[in-house]
């Protein structure tokens, strides 16, 4: 798989005004050779979704419930994000499983409910600092990634991966190639398996992804894109991302 993916994840930021003039610079500097979603707060899917009609820049929220619908207040259902032609769903993320609670079992079936009702799930793996540290980052992704097929062993073809190292989400500290290289292989061989074609998944990286660090990331040779927290929030730095990754494509 040559295009690469790369996700902006804008958490908790945003108004309409800002939202409008950051995504017209991007459409209008966005490379070709590169597949790119925006992942945007549950209150401006419809707005982000009008200005994304029919560009190459595709729709992604930041959560699903894995119910179907009923008495779940402030949750918002997989059909409803399908109903707004949203494409991609953060599940997982480090936020929500420190914040939420969110345990492996919930991740897994917030995943399966996306599937259900065709979104792609970008599903969050990923150790803490302590973990890596006492060498259990090995055991910790695999509980996270085996709760995921659990739920899901005929759809895992279909899931993006995305792994986030805790200690590297929003501190500006990247994790090394060398780091992120041998963990996304580790994923490789996980998916390997599980899924009929393990070449086929996306596995993208995320932890303080910068334009200066992108390349050397994206040009891994299991990486396939990544997924950007900080650098997304700005038209100049997030181009550069992208077009870090176009470009890595065409050299790999
Ligand atoms: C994220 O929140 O998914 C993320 C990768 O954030 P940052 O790029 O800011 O580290």
């Amino acid at each position: 798989m040559k295009r690469k993916l790369v996700v902006a994840n804008w958490k908790m930021n945003g108004d309409r005004a800002r939202n409008r003039v950051l995504l017209d610079y991007i459409l209008g500097g966005m490379p070709s050779g590169v597949d790119c979603a925006v992942c945007v707060p549950f209150p401006y899917l419809p707005q982000v979704g009008e200005i994304l009609e029919g560009r190459a820049i595709a729709l992604g929220a930041q959560d699903v419930s894995e119910f179907s619908g009923g008495a779940y207040t402030g949750d918002v259902s997989a059909a409803m994000l399908a109903d707004w032609r949203v494409r991609f769903v953060v599940v997982g993320h480090s936020e929500r499983r420190a914040l939420h609670l969110e345990s492996d079992d919930v991740v897994g079936r917030k995943a399966a409910a996306a599937l259900g009702s065709g979104l792609t799930p970008i599903v969050c793996v990923g150790e803490t600092l302590a973990e890596r540290e006492s060498g259990a980052a090995e055991q910790v992704l695999l509980r996270q990634l085996d709760a995921l097929a659990a739920v899901l062993p005929s759809e895992l073809q279909r899931v993006v991966v995305a792994y986030e190292p805790v200690w590297a989400i929003g501190t500006g500290r990247a994790a090394t190639a060398e780091q992120v290289q041998e963990v996304l292989y580790f994923v490789r061989r996980w998916l390997a398996r599980h899924v009929e074609d393990a070449n086929q998944v996306r596995i993208l990286y995320g932890g303080s992804v910068k334009p200066d660090t992108a390349r050397q990331l994206f040009g891994l040779p299991d990486a396939n894109g990544g997924l950007i927290g900080g650098a997304s929030l700005e038209a100049q730095p997030f181009l550069e991302i992208c077009r870090a990754a176009a470009s890595s494509a065409r050299s790999s």
